[in-house]
């Protein structure tokens, strides 16, 4: 594990406390936070995260973004740490690095121009997914500082879990994020990840205002955003920041602590859809299980299909610069 210097903290007194997200951990030099990949340090604190056990391209579906530069690629990295603890993370050995027992963490640090140039030769953009990208903030912006000049974007895909001066500081440097809306009930939240919903939903909300593309992500995770009542006031959530936000349904896998858990059934996938729609959301999408329906995109002016999708990949775009070739109506989004 290499250290790097970090940004975002400030005094407190004897320790230094760390402004990336609300734990707002307050650690003495040596002392590692609730994510085990910040530490402090004197006068400052240090980084684990500019370094990457993944390095390969899929497509941007696949993380997923469904309105953000269809069919394009994106070179995926992921940095170690989580400032959850989900108890279903199937990404838990990476994601959850320092808190559990288990093979040592492999990763490369991260040659920057290395990873753009790569990119830049595919047409690809930077993905930071798998782990959680807002841990590796420092990374995030010399990636997007390397990329602007070669036309290489940098996305996340992230659990939202950021302070406001965090977002702030991020904001220019990001093309587009999905964000995972877990749940909207407080103390179930905090049972099922170890932190607060609500600076989640203020994320959604601060990056949409300032530009940055954002769709949404909700795991159907039983008892915690399973219920009709709770993906309601979900879907009412988003829709209240806006309701062309596309929102991603996923299908509950039994996986970590949560093994003994029935996965998500279609038919429950399907009366989430339904919930989503009556909420007012213009796009809700689900991958596999119910098909190609699920998957595209239709016009919300005149219900003709404007982009048609395979799993996890584009099949054909009939926007016509972003607007429905059948009756004109414009289709938020990255086209
Ligand atoms: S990013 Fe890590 S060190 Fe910083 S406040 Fe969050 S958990 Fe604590």
């Amino acid at each position: 594990m290499r250290w790097t210097p970090a940004i975002l903290h400030s005094p407190a007194g004897e320790r230094v406390r760390c402004d990336l997200c609300p734990h707002r951990c307050a650690l003495a030099p040596g002392q590692v936070g609730a994510c085990k990949v910040r530490r402090g340090a004197a006068g400052g604190m240090e980084t684990a995260t500019f370094a990457t056990s993944v390095a390969h391209t899929d497509a941007v579906e696949r993380k997923p973004f469904f309105h953000y530069r269809p069919g394009a690629l994106a070179l995926t990295l992921a940095a170690p740490g989580c400032s959850f603890r989900c108890d279903y993370c199937v990404n838990h050995p990476l994601s959850q690095y320092g808190r559990e027992e288990g093979p040592a963490w492999e990763a490369a640090p991260v040659d920057v121009p290395e990873v753009v140039a790569a990119a830049a030769a595919r047409g690809a953009c930077v993905a930071l997914s798998y782990s959680e990208p807002s841990l590796a903030v420092e990374l995030t912006l010399a990636l997007a500082e390397h990329g602007r000049a070669a036309g290489v974007e940098v996305v996340w895909k992230s659990n939202g879990f950021l302070t406001p001066e965090a977002i702030d500081v991020v904001t220019p440097a990001l093309a587009a994020v999905n964000i995972d809306l877990k749940g909207l009930d407080e103390a179930r939240h905090r049972r099922l990840t170890g932190a607060a919903a609500a600076p989640v939903l203020a994320a959604i909300r601060a990056f949409h205002q300032a530009g940055v593309w954002v769709e949404v992500s909700t795991p159907l995770v039983p008892g915690v955003s399973s219920s009709p009542e709770d993906l309601s006031a979900i879907a009412a959530a988003i829709a209240d920041v806006d309701r062309d936000i596309p929102w991603h349904l996923l299908r509950f896998t039994p996986a970590y602590r949560m093994r003994e858990e029935n996965p998500t059934s279609p038919a429950e996938l399907a009366a989430a859809v339904a919930i989503g729609r009556a909420a007012g959301l213009r796009h809700v999408y689900v991958e596999r299980a119910l098909g190609e329906e699920g998957r595209n995109t239709r016009c919300h002016g005149c219900g003709d299909t404007v982009v048609e999708r395979g799993i996890w990949s584009l099949g054909a775009n009939h926007l016509a610069a972003g607007d429905c070739p059948v009756c004109g109506t414009s289709i938020a989004g990255r086209w």
